[in-house]
């Protein structure tokens, strides 16, 4: 890049400094990883304290101001270092709290011993997120002394549970939060060696539909044939939520194209097929390339259906029916158009003139972020330089609520999803690991992104 804004030298000198960096990192890593910092609630909350307290006394070490906050639910912590007069100001969030382990006997070893195999290390939070947690105090050590440009951290401690108080604490303590940039370390990258940055995450919406046909249940036999029952209406219902190609069918919602093609990511129907499980045979739904079918267009998926089970089954037409059904939005799709375009669907489809009811149960915003200016450019670098190839922008099909908390309480700062996840991560499941590799680079790209922004505001160019 001609007219950058670090030298050759400066850049490898962050590199090498953050390297040096890394067996200390490691191993604070590792005592991290050791603190069950389970956030459900039958866990056990002081060892989320614990970890909150371990995450404070980490960031004070690097000089940093910092105070542990909550607002009704698990402990936050908020630390804060001033930079150079002038210098933008950069969030950097990750989360100290954990999944549970699950069943032990599915792990190759104890989810809260640290262990590394094969260059991966294995345990519970050894990415998500507490390798997130690390990335930002390895970017504060590599510049120890001389910060770039004015950094808070905010660790939260329940973005496993939804991130409840979240909204509580952006509004208590917004003022403290303030940024120019903010970095969300809690995402993944698109494989190991291909750097990534999310850009879209689909919003959700979560409803239950009940159809009726009778105002009881009657005798299979006497009236079957005439009278309708509600589960053989219910399941015609759902099937109209798709055409016979397989996509969504209920009109109103967006449909777009992702960013990115198949071919640019590698991505294709055998990758798909694979990750997924999808037994042979089973045919894939919906049109256009694949991962706009799984990043940016909607999905309609029936998650449960309350009926009479075949266990319990007599020989009855069953007055009622319900079913749980869960949209996936484009990321831009505002949920509340979703939602009237749901119910819409839903009453003018009800066959043979029967009674539906539909309630909301969630609903949330998706995330597109504004992937373009001068703090994405820097990242763009900051990734190059740190992985010797350009990043990919990458979506997500699921969404993480406390990525559109930000964006809404912060509409003018530059959001950047990042993360220390690979494609192996098992993030939530057994055998969660971190590729060290990868994590070497994710701490270096962040330790150039503070001292890419410092120097973009010291050059006075925004
Ligand atoms: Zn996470």
């Amino acid at each position: 890049m001609t007219d950058d804004v670090l030298t050759a030298d400066q850049i490898d000198d962050v590199r090498t400094r953050v390297q040096g960096l890394m067996p200390g990192v490691r191993s604070d890593l590792e005592a991290l990883t050791r603190i069950p910092s389970v956030s459900l609630d039958s866990f056990d909350q002081a060892e989320v304290q614990r970890s909150a307290e371990a995450t404070a006394e980490l960031l004070r070490a690097e000089g940093l101001e910092v105070e542990i906050v909550s607002e009704g639910g698990r402990p936050a912590v908020i630390g804060h270092l001033a930079g150079p007069e002038g210098a933008p100001t950069v969030l950097l969030y990750a989360h100290h709290d954990v999944q549970p382990p699950g069943d032990r006997a599915d792990w190759d070893s104890e989810p809260f011993e640290p262990t590394e195999r094969d260059g991966r290390l294995y345990g519970r939070g050894a990415a998500d997120d507490k390798a997130g947690v690390m990335a930002h105090v390895a970017a504060l050590r590599a510049h120890a002394g001389r910060l770039p440009c004015s950094v808070t951290v905010f660790v939260e401690g329940e973005e496993e549970i939804a991130s409840e108080s979240l909204p509580r604490i952006l509004e208590r303590h917004g003022e403290k939060l303030q940024a120019d940039a903010i970095v969300l370390a809690d995402s993944l990258n698109w494989a190991i060696g291909t750097p990534a940055l999310t850009t879209t995450l689909r919003g959700s919406l979560r409803a239950v539909v009940t159809v009726r046909t009778l105002d009881h249940g009657v005798h299979s036999g006497m009236f079957g044939g005439a009278c309708p029952e509600a589960i053989t209406s219910l399941t015609r219902l759902l099937a109209t939520l798709h055409d016979d190609q397989g996509d969504v069918a209920i009109e109103g919602l967006v449909h777009e194209d992702a960013a990115s093609s198949d071919e640019e990511l590698g991505f294709d129907e055998a990758r798909l097929r694979e990750e997924s499980g999808l037994l042979p045979g089973t045919e894939l739904i919906g049109t256009g390339s694949l991962l706009s079918r799984l990043w940016t267009k909607p999905a309609a998926v029936v998650i449960g259906i309350t009926c009479p089970s075949v266990e319990e089954a007599g020989n009855v037409l069953n007055a009622s029916a319900s079913a749980k059904i869960n949209l996936r939005l484009n990321p831009t799709q505002d949920p509340q158009d979703a939602w009237a375009a749901l119910q819409r669907h839903l009453a003018d489809h009800a066959p043979w003139g029967a009674t539906v009811e539909v309630e909301l149960d969630e609903q949330g915003w998706g995330f597109a972020a504004d992937a373009e200016g001068p703090v994405y450019d820097q990242a763009r670098a900051a990734f190059a330089d740190a992985w010797g190839t350009e990043p990919v922008d990458v979506g997500i099909g699921g969404s993480i609520p406390f990525v559109q908390a930000f964006a809404e309480r912060f509409p003018d700062a530059a959001i950047l999803v990042t993360g220390v996840e690979d494609p192996d991560t098992r993030a939530h499941g057994a055998n969660e690991s971190l590729h060290l590799g990868e994590f070497e680079r994710v701490c270096i790209a962040e330790a150039l992104l503070l001292a890419r922004l410092g120097a973009m505001g010291a050059t006075g160019r925004d």
